[in-house]
Parts: C-alpha cells; structure tokens; sequence
C-alpha cells in the first residue's frame, strides 16, 4: 500500500518520499490508520518489519502546533540503541514539522543534559525504561499530559526485566490515554500487561515473510552455566538430527567439546585449522557420507563446505560476529530443505549477546526451554515401542517365539519377557540423557549473622584491575553477578589495591568465574583473572583501600552499579536507585 493512501499529512508524505520508502510495509499498512484514529493496538510482527515507522509516524502526526513544551508522547524502547535509533527516525520523519520536540532518555549517558533538554521542551520522548523512571523519580519528566503510551519491541523489554518499571510507568500516565504495543512475540506475560494497561486494543498480525535464512528456525536456550555440554547432548538426543554441525569460537572447544561427544557414544568428529589437512578430508567425506553425523567446526574451518543435507546447527558458542551467526545458520535449511539452528547461551550476557546478533541480522531467534530427561525417557520409550510394534508386524523375529514358548514353560510371562527386553532396549538408549536439576539455593554461604564466607569454603582470585584503573567494588561485584549469574552474596570480601582487586569467592565455583570471568570487562577495561596466589604484591598492601564491602551490599543489589558506571553513569556508590532493571541500558 502507498504511504498516500494512509491519510498522512503533506508534512509526513514529503518526509516519507525524503526517506525514501515507496510502499507500506504490510504492519505500517495496518496500524498507522488505527493509531491516528486514536485506537489502543497490539502490534505484532518480526524485526525488520518497520514497526518503528509503524508507531513514529502516528506519534509525530498527532503533535499538534499548540502542543507547547509539554509531553505528550512516550516511547519505551528495551535499549539505548534502540531508544536512539527510534529517536532519529522520527526526527526523519518530522523533518517538515519543525514544532515537533523529540528527546531520547536512556542509561549510560549524561542525565543532566537530558535534564536541560527536557526543561527546553519535548512533546515525544523516547526512552529506556530504567532511565525514564529516573526522571520521573527526579521530577524531570512530567507525565500528566501524556495522550499515548508506545511500547516498542515489548517482549524484549519484559525478557531484560523492565516489567515492574513499566508497569510502574503506566501507573503514573494519566488513565485517559491511548496505550500501543508492539512486540516481535506476543508470550503469555505480553498478553498480561495488554489486559490490564489496555482498552479493547485491536490486534494486528502479520506473518514472516521469506528471506535468505528464513528457511532456517531459529531457537535458543539459555542453560545454566556450566551445563552447555550437557544440553547440547540432550537436544542432540531429543532432535536425533540426521547430519548436524556445531560451531565453537576457538580450536581448543571444538576439541574438547568432540572428545566430549565421541566418549558418550556420539559419532561426532572436530574440524579446524590446527588439523592436518589429510584428516580433516578423511573427516569431512565421513561427514559427507553419513558415517559421522556431528561436525564441530571453528567458523574459519567450516567455510567452504558445502553439504547440502544438514538439518541443525548448533552454535556452542556465542558466534563472535553478525556475519558469523548467518553463516553458521546458512548452513542447514540448503537446497529448498527445512532446517534449524540453536543455539545454546548461558546467562544473561550471552542471551544479550545473541539478541544483539538477533537485531542486527534481523533474525527471529525463539526462546526455548530444554527438553526435559523426562520428555527425552518418554520420547524414546516411545520409539522404541513403535519399533517393537513394527517388528511384530514385520514377522522378522517370529522364529524366536519357540524361546518364548520355552520361558513360559519355566512360569516367565510372556508380559514379564516383553517388559525386560523393552526396558534393556530404551535403558540402552537412554543412559547418556542428563539430567537438569533446579539450582538449589545454599543459605549457608554468605548469609549474615550466619557464619558467613567460611575460610575452607573460599579461595581468592585476582583480577587485572585496580585503584589505578578507577574501579570501585560495585563493579567488580556487578561484573562478577553478570558474568557468572551466581547472586552477589556468593562473593565475599573485595580488596582493591593499586592494580589489581581480589574476591573472595566460593572455592567450588572458582573454576566457573575464572572462566566466565576471563576476557569481560569492568568500567569499560578488559581484565585477566587468576587464582590469587597470595604473593602478587606488586604494590604494598596499603590499608586504606582495603575494604569488606560485604555489609552495604545487602541493601543494594549491586550489580546495576556495575552497568551504570560502566556506561558513565552515577557514582557507583551513589544511591539514585533501587531497582536492579538500570542495569541494562
Ligand atoms: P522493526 O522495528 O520491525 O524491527 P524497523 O522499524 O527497525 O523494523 O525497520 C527496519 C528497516 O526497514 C529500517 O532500516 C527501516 O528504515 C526500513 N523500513 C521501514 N519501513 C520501510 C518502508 N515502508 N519501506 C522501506 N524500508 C522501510
Ligand atoms: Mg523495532
């Protein structure tokens, strides 16, 4: 549809033609006129769609010349990018209308100017969740004469845990009010905040369309951390994929993870560049042909393979690259073939990584949860019954059931050798199935009062950073909460000297921080970490700087401080907020 046959001002239709779209997108075509006739709407549609469009138009079309300083619209996007991004193109938009006020408020940046810009007037203001509850906490943002509420990209602002914040916000915006959402999925928590903030909304779908990659699905799986072997081995085992490829970032897991594979029974072989170049034919042909059905490859190894039968591809790892994640992806659903791609995070950081990845590639990348033991135990009995049934029917084996006859003589039921046999079978090609228990909570460590951060419990590591760095205990503390996903209470005593901290951290988890740890950043630094050995004294022990930040951790959660001063916000110890939702702007 045209973008003149929306009923669009003269003003929008020359901003539209500057632009430079011709046509409607087919969820523009839909909602503008709902949106300009004042309606409450759910907008659902994949990225890349041009939702933003879809509401920006609207939303500046309604700003009226009289509209003054004041804020009559209010955008929240899940992320800084976003928040900005949506800001400039209704700027674009606006190019005729030089009335119209916009201003983009969002995290890691300098509130005080956003304070001036808000003082100065806006009528639209685009925002993060988090950093919008600040001003209004601080009185900078009025919301009494907000006319429409837009949330954008709604599921993703509700996975980051935005939920309370923006309910927080619809509560101050006065009732009267248009409210429009607009979402990539519509899960269940999703419908939830339409029920209650909406009126009668009307709901406008629209499929996918075909792209390059969209005959590929695509799902991921945020599994606890430490645990990516064990469910790549059950989905392995739960989609038995005919030919899959699974992609590391480095040679070193693409050997681990093979060697891992082939001692549970898996036949799996590793490919990458360390390989001679005769094996890694001998293994690639293996793979061609069927006889080995798992490849791991670093993504330099696998350019260039062309098998056109690979049904799942499985990232083990983050793809370190946009270009990577299509690639990899682009390597199943060949041929006019059906395909999927998983890929397997673990925390929160990962899961932000891929949707970074999922953003810019403009990809649809679904959340899943993991098959369950217990799905894969049923699945497979159910396999292998189907299996016995068929084999019956086949008339194969009938030449056994003289044994039989001889077992029921000795008083065995022919039921009691069925069952036998069925249960050797499915217990046969069940035993390599994990199992994922709910982490269980352990009070002892940490705990106040309790005995705390018990000395046999604890080791030190040492991190690459120090006073000379300008670091602060919070973001220590935040990176170690992000990076690992363990709570802060696991963490004990932080030491901050000249160049480089330590914490004390649970012995038993040393091994996981020191891997999640190694190569993230704090304050915008890249660290190393280690175990503390205890003699590093690379400068004195000086015992100003050495603090037990444990107590005034309790009361805060910690790791938002982290994300703010990560991105230049307050004074890590400051006390602007209590809500832990800052931290992903
Ligand atoms: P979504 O929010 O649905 O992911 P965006 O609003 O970010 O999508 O738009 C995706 C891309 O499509 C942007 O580059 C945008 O400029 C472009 N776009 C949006 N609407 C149109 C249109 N009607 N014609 C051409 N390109 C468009
Ligand atoms: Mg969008």
């Amino acid at each position: 549809m045209l973008f003149s046959e929306l009923g669009l001002s003269e003003e929008i239709l020359k901003a539209v033609e500057k632009i430079g779209y011709e046509e409607a997108t087919e969820i523009q075509a839909k909602t503008i006129p709902l949106l300009m006739e004042g309606k409450d709407v759910i907008g659902r549609s994949h990225t890349g769609t041009g939702k933003t469009a879809a509401f920006g138009i609207p939303a500046v079309s309604s700003v009226q010349k009289n509209d003054g300083n004041t804020v009559k619209i209010l955008i929240l996007c899940p992320t800084r990018e976003l928040a900005m991004q949506a800001c400039d193109e209704l700027d674009k938009f606006s190019d005729f209308m030089p009335w119209v006020r916009t201003c983009a408020v969002y995290g890691g940046a300098d509130i005080e100017r956003q304070i001036t810009q808000l003082r100065r007037g806006a009528n639209i203001v685009v925002g993060t969740p988090g950093r919008v509850m600040d001003h209004i906490n601080r009185r900078t943002l009025k919301l009494d004469g907000i006319r429409t509420v837009i949330l954008d990209e709604a599921d993703e602002m509700l996975n980051m845990g935005f939920r309370e914040d923006i309910e927080t916000i619809l509560g101050f915006v006065p009732e009267e009010r248009q409210t429009v959402l607009f979402s990539a999925t519509m899960p269940e928590p999703i419908m939830a905040i339409t029920q209650k903030y909406q009126r009668d909304p009307v709901v406008v779908g629209v499929e996918q369309k075909s792209r390059t990659v969209d005959s590929v699905e695509q799902f991921y799986f945020d599994v606890p951390m430490g645990r990516k072997t064990d469910a790549l081995q059950m989905l392995l085992l739960a989609y038995e994929p005919k030919l899959s490829m699974i992609f590391c970032n480095t040679k070193k897991m693409v050997d681990e993870l093979s060697e891992q594979l082939v001692s549970k029974g898996f036949r799996a072989a590793g490919l990458h560049g360390d390989m001679k170049q005769a094996s890694r034919t001998q293994t690639l042909n293996a793979f061609k042909s069927g006889r080995l059905n798992i490849l791991i490859a670093t993504d330099v190894a696998a350019r260039g393979i062309d098998v056109d039968d690979v049904d799942a591809v499985f990232n083990y790892d983050i793809p370190q690259d946009c270009e990577y994640y299509i690639h990899r992806i682009g390597r199943t659903g060949r041929a006019g073939k059906s395909g999927a791609a998983y890929t397997i995070a673990s925390g929160r950081r990962q899961v932000n990584e891929l949707m970074d990845i999922a953003r810019y590639t403009k990809a649809h990348i679904e959340r899943r949860e993991l098959p369950t033991r217990d799905d894969v135990l049923a699945a497979k009995a159910n396999a292998v019954t189907e299996a016995v049934k068929n084999c019956v029917m086949s008339g194969k084996y009938d030449r056994f059931a003289e044994q039989i006859t001889a077992l029921e003589a000795e008083g065995f039921t022919a039921e009691q050798l069925a069952a036998a046999l069925l249960g050797m079978k499915i217990s046969a090609e069940t035993r390599n199935v994990p199992e994922f228990i709910k982490p269980v909570f352990r009070p002892e460590r940490g705990e106040r009062g309790g005995r705390g951060f018990g000395k046999s419990a604890s080791v030190k590591v040492e991190i690459s950073l120090g006073r000379a760095n300008k670091i602060a205990p919070n973001f220590v503390l935040g990176a170690l909460v992000d990076a690992t996903g363990m709570a802060g209470k696991n963490f004990g005593k932080i030491d901050i000297y000249d160049r480089f901290t330590t914490v004390e951290v649970p012995e038993a988890d040393k091994e996981h921080i020191i891997d999640a740890m190694t190569g993230t950043k704090i304050n915008g630094q890249k660290i190393k970490i280690k175990l503390y050995d205890g003699k590093s004294g690379r400068d004195g022990r000086d015992g100003r700087d050495r603090r037990d930040y444990r107590g005034d951790r309790n009361d805060r959660g910690g790791k938002r401080d982290y994300k703010r001063s990560r991105n230049g916000g307050h004074n890590p110890a400051g006390t602007a907020s209590r809500r832990s939702s800052k931290r992903y702007q």
